[in-house]
C-alpha cells in the first residue's frame, strides 16, 4: 500500500521552505499555503523561488500527488454579491495560477458560503459556476473542495453537497474532494469506532465517489459529533479517537493521495506521523 502522510506545514520566508519543513517531519505528504492565507493580495513568485521549490520537492522526494496546495481563507466562491463574488473567483484564479507555477496539480479550497442572503442551491450554482470559469483559464490543476463542518452559512457539510457541486463542473478530470475528518464528524458522519468509519466511508463511495478523492486532513475534533464547529484536536484525544485513523492507514480507498494533519499542537507531528505510519499494513 501506498499511503502519504504529512502535515500542513509553514511556508515562512517562502514557499521553498514547506518542503524542507515537511522533510524534517518524516512526513511522505505535505499541505501549504503559496500565499499569506489572509491577505488579498500576493507577490509573484521570482523565477529563482519556483525553481527552488521544485528542486527542494524533488531533493526530498515529493511529487505533485504528495502535496495538497491550500487557498486562501477569504475566497468565497458562492458569494452572494457580484461584487465580492468576483473578488474572489479573481483571487482563486490567481491560486491556481500560483499552484500551476509550482508544477502543482491540485488545489484544496473550501466551497463557499451564502450568508443567508441566497438559498443553498443558489449558492453552489454559483461556486459551481465559479470552478467552470478558472478551470477554462488554467491547465493541469485539479479543484479539490473540502467537506466543511457547517459552521454559520458555510456550504459542503453534507456529502451531496460535493456531489451537486461536482455534478455541475464541466471538466470533471478537473474536480476532486478532500475529505476532513474532523468536519465530516462534527457535520454528522460518525467516525467514531471501526464499523462507524467504514459506513461513513461506504456512503461517502456511493454519494461522491472514491475516484473523485484527492486528500485527506486528518484531525481529530474537539467537538462532538453533530455539533457543526471546527475545532482540530490531536489524534486520539478527542471525540473521533484512533479507530478511525486506523481504519484510514489500513483501508485501500485512500492510496496515493496527500493525507495531512490539521492538527494543532505541530510539536507533536514528527510522532503523530510515525504513529499513522506504523498502522499502515
Ligand atoms: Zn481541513
Ligand atoms: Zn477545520
Amino acid at each position: 500500500m501506498t499511503k502519504y502522510i504529512g502535515a500542513h506545514v509553514s511556508a515562512a520566508g517562502g514557499v521553498e521552505n514547506a518542503p524542507l519543513n515537511a522533510a524534517k517531519l518524516g512526513a511522505t505528504s505535505f499541505a501549504l499555503f503559496t500565499k499569506n492565507q489572509r491577505q488579498w493580495a500576493a507577490k509573484p513568485f521570482t523565477q529563482e523561488q519556483i525553481e527552488k521549490f521544485k528542486q527542494n520537492c524533488k531533493d526530498a522526494g515529493y511529487t505533485p500527488s504528495q502535496i495538497l496546495p491550500h487557498d486562501s481563507y477569504l475566497i468565497n466562491l458562492g458569494h452572494p454579491e457580484q461584487t465580492a463574488l468576483e473578488k474572489s473567483r479573481n483571487a482563486f484564479l490567481d491560486e491556481l495560477q500560483r499552484c500551476e507555477q509550482l508544477g502543482l496539480d491540485r488545489l484544496n479550497f473550501h466551497p463557499g458560503s451564502h450568508l443567508k442572503k441566497i438559498s443553498e442551491e443558489e449558492c453552489m450554482d454559483r461556486i459551481a459556476e465559479s470552478i467552470n470559469w478558472a478551470l477554462k483559464q488554467t491547465s493541469g490543476v485539479c479543484a479539490v473542495i473540502e467537506n466543511t463542518a457547517g459552521q454559520g452559512s458555510n456550504m459542503g457539510f453534507k456529502f451531496e453537497h460535493l456531489a451537486y457541486i461536482i455534478d455541475r463542473v464541466e471538466d470533471k478530470t478537473r474536480v476532486g474532494v478532500c475529505i476532513d475528518t474532523c468536519h465530516a464528524f462534527t457535520s454528522g458522519y460518525d467516525l467514531s469506532s471501526r464499523d462507524a468509519a467504514s459506513e461513513t466511508f461506504d456512503l461517502f463511495g456511493e454519494i461522491v465517489g472514491f475516484k473523485y478523492l484527492k486528500g485527506m486532513h486528518l484531525n481529530d475534533s474537539k467537538k462532538e459529533l453533530g455539533t457543526r464547529v471546527d475545532r482540530h484536536e490531536s489524534l486520539g484525544k478527542g471525540f473521533i479517537g484512533m479507530d478511525a485513523f486506523d481504519y484510514i492507514m489500513k483501508s485501500e480507498r485512500f492510496e496515493e493521495i496527500p493525507m495531512v494533519l490539521e492538527t494543532p499542537n505541530s510539536d507533536i507531528w514528527t510522532e503523530e506521523i510515525a504513529q499513522l505510519k506504523e498502522m499502515v499494513r
